[in-house]
Parts: C-alpha cells; structure tokens; sequence
C-alpha cells in the first residue's frame, strides 16, 4: 500500500507531498504540531491532543484551517488511506505561505499537513532493562510548553543521546533541576516512594501521556507530587521513568552512567507501564 499524506486539502502520494518553500514553518518554523499515537486503527487520547493543538494556535495567533470536527474526520482519512493498524499521525500546522517578512503576513492561509505511519514497535530491551539518560543545558526559549515545530535544541540534545550511547537527553534549567527530555517527560520515584514529575508550566510540554499516567498515579491511589527535581536528585532516586506518545512509559536506569536504585527497571515503574498498555488498548 503506497503511503498517502494529506496536504492542505489534499491527499497526496507521500512521495511527492510537498508544501511551498515560502511556508513559513520551513522558513521561520511557523507552526505548531501533534503526534497522536493509533492503537488498532483509532487515534489514542485524540481530545487531548486536538485541545493542546487548539492552545498552541491560539497561543502563536494562528487561525485553526477547520473546525476539530473536521480535522477528526482528516485524521481518520488519512490513518484508513495508509492502512494504519499501530502507528502514529503527525499534524501540522503552519501560519501559510508568504513572501518572507518576520511579522504576521497580513493574507497568509494556514497550511494543515497530516501524514500518518506504522510504528516501529518499542525495543523489548529498553522495556526490560530500561534505558539510559544523559543531562544536558535546557538551552531552549521561555515558551516549552507550546508544542511548537523549533525543535533545534532538541534535535541536538537528541544527537548528543545517541552519539554518547544513551536513549534520551534529560534538559536542565539554571537552578540545575530537570525540565524534560527532548520528546519525553521525565519522571522519579523517590526513595519514600512519591512519583515526582515537573509541574506543567512554561518550561515544559504538558505531554498527554504525562496526564494519562497522572491520572493512573491518581486512580491507584500513588503518592505523587508535580514540582521540580534536580539532577543530584534524580540520581539518588528510587527509580526514573519517561513518558511520551510514541514510546508509552519506559524505565530509565542510569542517569549520566549513574545506576538509578538497583539499575534495574523498578517495580512502581513497570506497574504503570502495565497500566498505562492497558489504557493504550482500551482505545480500540
Ligand atoms: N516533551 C517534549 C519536548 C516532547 O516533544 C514530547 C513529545 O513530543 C513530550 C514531552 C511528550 O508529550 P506527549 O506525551 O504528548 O507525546
């Protein structure tokens, strides 16, 4: 089945989808986006990720290209068109083409891009043995919390991961605690067993599975506490974990090649991975 994208009104072979090279997400990364995960055909927590995408247009000013109605209806389309069973949709929507000028073009229509694809699945290793972390400066702008397409720190800090060997980057703010990962939320577990993650505020991406797990944390009836953890915490800490759409919730073991607990993924941590794979399947 050949991979078909949806690009401003129309499906296209994904091949030769292309947007102008006046659009001012290639020229100024002028946009926002999502990434919602498909789980047996059916976007996952898909109100969630419309209302984050509504926020971060009205907080870049950009005009929404359809109502949620029918971009629901675009996302379906394009899931079917792509054959799509466990995967992931990425949309994108950027302030338009126009003649490049820094401000706000004064006719520019807003572009909406909807591709979707199969989901390379998690590797079973990073489930069992959990995987490894580095730190690195939180060299990003003051507005984290807009899930905006500049990812050029994050782009780098995931590099910097991958070139020393580790599976994410953890960011970290001037007073030296962790804001996030470079696409994941992070999380501890201290050692009087309270799940710490960073409140959702302007450092940070308010992930939707970071509210789907905080809303199992408070289900199960966990100690949790949203506030700021440093680095030598997290170090001492009983168990880390990240959370984000494409890879659910994974264990983080090693932080800066220091063993976190035991070195093994811990039990609270693999209890709401477990939960947080039935919530994924009670999407289908
Ligand atoms: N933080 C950042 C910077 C991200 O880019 C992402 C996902 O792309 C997340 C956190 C996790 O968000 P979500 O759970 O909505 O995928």
């Amino acid at each position: 089945m050949s991979r078909v994208a949806y690009v401003d009104g129309q499906y296209l072979p994904h091949c030769s989808a292309a947007v102008h090279i006046e659009d001012r997400g290639y020229q100024f990364a002028d946009g926002v986006y999502e990434v919602i995960a498909v789980v047996g055909g059916c976007p996952l927590d898909e109100e969630p990720h419309l209302a984050r995408l509504a926020r971060s247009l009205v907080e870049l000013r950009i005009t929404a290209p359809m109502s949620n109605a029918a971009l629901r209806v675009v996302i379906r389309e394009v899931v079917r068109r792509n054959g799509v069973r466990d995967g992931i949709v990425y949309v994108q929507i950027t302030r338009g083409v126009a003649a490049r000028d820094h401000a706000f073009p004064a006719t520019a229509r807003p572009v909406l891009v909807v591709t979707s694809r199969r989901k390379r699945p998690v590797d079973p290793r990073a489930v069992d043995a959990g995987v490894a972390v580095i730190t690195i400066p939180d060299i990003r702008w003051q507005r984290c919390d807009i899930k905006s397409v500049a990812l050029l720190p994050n782009v780098l800090g995931k590099q910097r991961a991958k070139e020393d060997g580790a599976f994410e980057a953890w960011q970290v703010d001037r007073e030296g605690n962790v804001t996030e990962g470079t696409s994941t939320n992070a999380w501890i577990v201290t050692p009087n067993a309270t799940v710490v993650t960073r409140q959702a505020d302007s450092a940070i991406l308010d992930g939707v599975t970071r509210l789907a797990v905080l809303d199992i944390i408070r289900r199960e009836g966990y100690n949790f506490v949203e506030r700021p953890f440093s680095v030598v915490e997290a170090k001492s800490a009983r168990e880390a974990f990240l959370t984000s759409t494409v890879v659910g919730l994974l264990p983080v073991v090693k932080i800066d090649g220091v063993a976190i607990g035991n070195g093994q993924p811990g039990l609270l941590s693999r209890k709401l991975r477990e939960c947080y794979l039935t919530h994924e399947a009670a999407a289908k």
